[in-house]
């Protein structure tokens, strides 16, 4: 600490010191101005690119959103058009085409089975995927009610699902031309529960023992229209392994009875069984289809047909 000993000293000494005291206190004041708009500024820089990055975020994340809605809105038009392929529609060229099944110019040939599904059928649709084969089958709905899983299978696996009627009994669906509709509407409505297709129809009918003959030749005629009039059509066979015709037949029996009856055609429907008993028909369709390939014959289903 200073000591003044006159006035003038003092005065002198007052405006010099408070003059620099002054001086220092503004550029304290000028420094911190500076640095308070350098930091300003540095936040209005940061404020501004970390908006524009977020925007920028933000945009690419609702463009990434957009897409995948329309990824999502594509996928279920495919699924959507998938479902209904598999819903056969029966038109007026499909009503034709069963009337001509058993003629083409081409080689084909349509595998049949009829009466199942039954615990054979796994191993009959195992071969078919390894051959990349699709083929049809006429179920019965009182063997779908206790295999509605492996109905399930024939169908995700590009199948033709067709109608054999309920009972198979043939008192019972033929005690009328009335109960054989009973019997394929029962049937399709088991059917589409268990394959969860409720608007599924096969519009496809196959006569139990066929459609001609028998003693109840004239109910099945008057079936035939009465089918008709609901829009379902028919079909029998024209070519059969013979694997119902006797019990236990062998592996041989049916190849011969296959070479028989497909002479000489060029279009054929061959009826086989996937029912419980036929484990005979599991253990020669390999043989089958070889031949058939052989023979020059190409595979279709009735999906080929009906739609
Ligand atoms: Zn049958």
């Amino acid at each position: 600490m200073r000591f003044f000993h006159n006035k003038e000293q003092y005065k002198g000494c007052n405006t010099y010191s408070m003059k620099k005291y002054v001086d220092r206190k503004r550029i304290i004041f000028n420094i911190i101005v500076a640095i308070v708009t350098i930091m300003t500024l540095l936040l209005v820089i940061y404020y501004i690119l970390d908006t524009s990055f977020r925007v920028k975020r933000s945009k690419h994340f609702l463009a990434q959103i957009i897409e995948f809605r329309k990824q999502q809105e594509e996928l279920e038009k495919q699924k959507q058009a998938e479902k209904l392929a598999k819903i056969p529609q029966l038109t007026e060229v499909g009503i034709e085409n069963i009337k001509h099944i058993f003629y083409s110019e081409t080689k084909r040939a349509f595998l049949t089975f009829d009466d199942g599904p039954s615990k054979n059928t796994k191993d009959i649709l195992d071969i078919l995927k390894a051959n990349d084969i699709k083929a049809s089958f006429f179920v019965l709905g009182s063997q779908v009610e206790y295999f509605p899983e492996t109905t399930k299978r024939i169908y995700d696996e590009g199948h033709y699902i067709a109608n054999h009627g309920y009972s198979h009994n043939y008192a019972n669906i033929y005690q009328s031309p009335e109960q054989v509709l009973n019997e394929y509407n029962l049937c399709n409505q088991i059917v589409a529960n268990a394959i969860q297709v409720p608007e599924y129809n096969s519009h496809l009918f196959r006569f139990p023992g066929g459609s001609v003959g028998g003693k109840y030749e004239q109910i099945k005629k008057q079936a035939i229209e009465n089918l008709k009039q609901n829009n379902i059509v028919y079909v029998d066979w024209n070519c059969l392994t013979g694997d119902s015709e006797k019990v236990n037949p062998t592996e041989e029996y049916l190849m011969n009875n296959l070479q028989a009856t497909s002479q000489e055609k060029n279009s054929i429907v061959i009826l086989m069984h996937d029912s419980q008993a036929k484990r005979v028909t599991v253990d020669t369709l390999q043989k089958v289809i070889e031949y058939l390939k052989q023979m020059g014959y190409q595979f279709e289903n009735f999906y080929d047909i009906i739609k």
